[in-house]
């Protein structure tokens, strides 16, 4: 495709002067592959050099885009100075079932705040808890039950059907997730089911900020929606909402305008929240909860998207990670938001396929540019490297009439125009609101003082019985009994019956902990209190090694949001007051705060 300015974005929105950069910022999309397109073209209209070879001179670049999560990132990044679009180790966290295990964790502690996803169950796992769910809701006069069976690797749709009953699972010993179906959608006059594809981007996790994307997608089903049953319950034209797989029927309506989108099978957002406004939801409640489950799901990923970072970039001070995640999002009837998936690398393509006049895509079509993708990823990824660039406000705050007297409409223009397409969530907005689900930030920090982190992010036997030692904990379970414990749980999480010595994953050492928090604060009303009582025991048991594991986080007062909790990772807090992150050598992080660092151990200091 010729890079022409894209649709609904005039070329003059981007020309801006770089007065304020002493040189000009550098790009490497050699690894961009199928992103290239619209990275290239907004590198352009900001003003970014693009090198899409790589460089020769091995300078390092600002920023690094990949299309996909690189296992060897830390050798093509090497400056701490660069940024790059991905975190390790993601694409594994944002998998159904890792993704599962992390919510799962925060249901049993925060069973009201995360009920935006629906029960699921890993199989063949937690068959018998499957069973004994279905049975008990059926006890209880729940005859008509529906669940969604998809396979662990699965993505656009394929190997996905639906049951109502656990005797219809095809192979009950295949990796599979089984999810309760959500059979009440919101449906629009048409009747067809459609979901939302949100975007947020994770700007850095140390400190932690999050943005959402105002504009994404909505995805239509092409045929009818009725209440699953016999006679339907196959037909996943109306039943799921994957462009992949709705775009073979030949009911699929491609857009070419931002005019005709309105009534197509790929809408914007914010079209149809016009629409659903009309039809009496309240889309600002909508929006605002939506936001929350962004939040709400990056909370709960945070402690392995940091374990990750940790053991990648072990020898180093390790580069800015950033990354733009898909939220698939539906609605149910009653206006609330359900999340079905996270997507590590949503696609940033622009152009789509389309069938010849008169023909299906069954017989083939022609690729052109595609009005809606444009609108929505151009200024997604031009925000995107704006924001990770530190350029948003002069972005935002510049207007394109400098030195003219401008006029009131001039000023409504400006204003339209140059509203951000990102905005913060986290810690902004939404600190307030989830401030206290970043809780898991203690135990991750225990259970990297007992992990051989340069090797590995699993916690081994030998690891475990350690820290039941050092926690004191022996008197809830004798060490000769943790080996039992950790096969039961790793058959849990993995599947496997036998463990091989790979050790347990970070959510299997919260099982672990939630079992001994069970048995040693009987007296506490729920596990949530539980697991704060442990984790404050195993603080103070802890404390003579010098671990300090409160001072993983701390509050930061800024006058415009209030008082907001941040993370730091410790051994990077380290590493920043020794200077090694070209810094100049002073006693303050990220944050101009220099009261940061005081007697904090460092991570590698193992017990
Ligand atoms: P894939 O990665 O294969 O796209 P998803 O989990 O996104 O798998 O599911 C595909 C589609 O199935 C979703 O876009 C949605 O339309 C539908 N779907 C998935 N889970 C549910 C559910 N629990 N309830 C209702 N519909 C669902």
């Amino acid at each position: 495709m010729e890079n022409r300015p894209p649709s609904g974005i005039s070329n003059s929105s981007f020309i801006r002067s770089r007065n304020t950069a002493s040189r000009r910022f550098t790009i490497d999309t050699s690894r961009a592959k199928s992103n290239q397109y619209v990275v290239s073209l907004c590198s352009k209209k900001i003003g970014i050099i693009e090198y899409p070879d790589g460089r020769s001179d091995k300078q390092p670049c600002d920023v690094y885009w990949h299309n996909v999560v690189l296992s060897d990132m830390n050798k093509i990044v090497t400056s701490p100075q660069s940024r790059v679009n991905k975190f390790p180790g993601m694409t594994e966290l944002a998998k159904k079932i890792s993704l599962t295990h992390s919510i799962s964790s925060m249901q049993k502690l925060f069973p009201d705040e995360y009920a935006f996803y629906p029960n699921s169950w890993f199989l063949p796992a937690h068959l018998a808890d499957f069973h004994a769910f279905y049975r008990k809701a059926q006890a209880l006069g729940k005859t008509e039950m529906w669940f969604i069976v998809k396979p662990d690797e699965g993505a656009q749709g394929t190997g996905i059907y639906l049951i109502n009953s656990p005797n219809q699972i095809r192979n009950v010993d295949q990796r599979q997730l089984v999810q309760e179906y959500v059979a009440d959608p919101l449906l629009m006059n048409d009747k067809l089911k459609f979901d939302f594809r949100v975007y947020g981007v994770i700007k850095s996790i140390n400190p932690l900020s999050i943005y959402v994307a105002r504009e994404g997608m909505a995805r239509f089903c092409t045929e009818k929606y009725e209440k699953p049953d016999s006679s339907n319950f196959k037909n996943l034209y109306a039943h799921l909402t994957n462009y992949s797989l709705n775009k073979a029927n030949e009911a699929y309506v491609h857009s070419n305008t931002l005019q005709d989108q309105t009534r197509g099978s790929k809408r914007l957002l914010s079209t149809v929240f016009h629409q659903l406004e009309s039809r009496g939801v309240k889309t600002k409640r909508l929006w605002h909860d939506i936001k929350l489950i962004l939040v709400k799901t990056t909370l709960a990923m945070l402690p392995e998207i940091m374990l990750h970072y940790e053991h990648h970039f072990y020898d180093s001070t390790g580069p800015q990670c950033f990354q733009i995640m898909g939220f698939d999002v539906m609605i149910r009837e009653d206006g609330t938001p359900i999340l079905l998936e996270v997507n590590a690398a949503p696609s940033l393509t622009a152009d789509h396929i389309v069938p010849h006049p008169g023909r299906t895509l069954l017989e083939g079509g022609q690729r052109v540019r595609s009005i809606v993708d444009e609108v929505i990823k151009i200024p997604l990824v031009r925000d995107t490297l704006l924001l990770v660039l530190g350029l948003m406000e002069e972005e935002y705050q510049n207007n394109s009439l400098k030195g003219e007297t401008k006029s009131l409409d001039d000023m409504q223009t400006i204003k339209q125009r140059r509203k951000p397409h990102l905005s913060e969530i986290f810690p902004t907005r939404y600190g307030a609101h989830s401030g206290h689900l970043l809780f898991l930030d203690k135990a991750m920090y225990i259970y990297m003082q007992f992990v051989q982190l340069r090797s590995n992010v699993n916690i081994t036997n030998a690891g475990l019985k350690q820290f039941v030692r050092k926690c004191n904990l022996i008197d809830i379970i004798p060490v000769v009994h943790v080996d039992a414990k950790v096969s039961e749980i790793n058959y849990y999480f993995t599947g496997e019956k036998r463990t091989n010595g790979n050790g347990l994953p970070f959510h299997a050492f919260l099982m672990f902990l939630f079992f001994i928090a069970e048995k040693k604060f009987v007296l506490e009303n729920d596990l949530l209190s539980k697991v704060q009582r442990l984790l404050s025991f195993c603080d103070m048991s802890l404390r003579r090694y010098g671990v300090r594991s409160a001072r993983l986080r701390r509050a930061e007062v800024d006058s415009t949001i209030g008082n907001v909790e941040i993370y730091m990772l410790p051994s990077r807090m380290a590493r920043n007051r020794s200077g090694t992150n070209g810094r100049k050598q002073n006693f303050t992080d990220d944050n101009n705060n220099p009261n940061s660092f005081a007697h904090l151990p460092k991570i590698n200091e193992r017990l």
